[in-house]
Order: structure tokens, then sequence, then C-alpha cells
């Protein structure tokens, strides 16, 4: 647990970095909707790290099954199992 929450930590530590080097691009389009997508990536981590605090990490916010340890090492900040997400994916994207 304390190795995700480092992990997630030093993930949005990483993405904060990204975002900061993205903010002189005005007007280029593409480092605007690559910000974007760091913004958002930042925010689930962000919510992941509140869940974790909670004590519901790894649980899927949609079945509330377990996450699978594989996809929780891949995607820490994942909030669905890989079935959820798979059914859900059309409003991931
Ligand atoms: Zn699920």
């Amino acid at each position: 647990m304390a190795r995700i929450d480092a992990s997630l930590t030093e993930l949005e530590l990483k993405r904060e970095e990204q975002l900061a080097s993205l903010r002189d691009a005005r007007g280029d389009l593409v480092a605007i909707a690559y910000q974007e997508s760091v913004a958002r990536i930042l925010a689930e981590i962000r919510e992941a790290r509140r869940r974790l605090r909670e004590g519901k990490h790894g649980v899927c916010v949609a079945c509330h099954g377990m996450v699978s340890e594989e996809r929780m090492e891949a995607l820490p900040w994942a909030t669905q199992c890989a079935d959820c997400a798979r059914r859900h994916s059309s409003w991931l994207r």
C-alpha cells in the first residue's frame, strides 16, 4: 500500500512538472491538447491517492470487485477493473 502511495506521489510530481513545462506553449494546439490530457491524468492520479487514503484503492467503482494486481501495477490510478473499463471504454475515451 505504501509502495503504491509512493509511486502515485512520484507520478503526480512528474505530471505536474510536465504540465508546468507545457504552460509556456500558448497558441500551440498540439501542446494545448497534450496539456489537457496530462491534466486529466493528474486529476485521476489525485483521485487515486484520495481513494487510497480512504482504503478504496484497488476496488472497482463500477462493480465494487477487486481490480487485479497486474492492472494496478500497470495503471496505479485505475478506478475500474479491466472488465468494467472495457465495458465503459466509450466514455473513458
Ligand atoms: Zn468492475
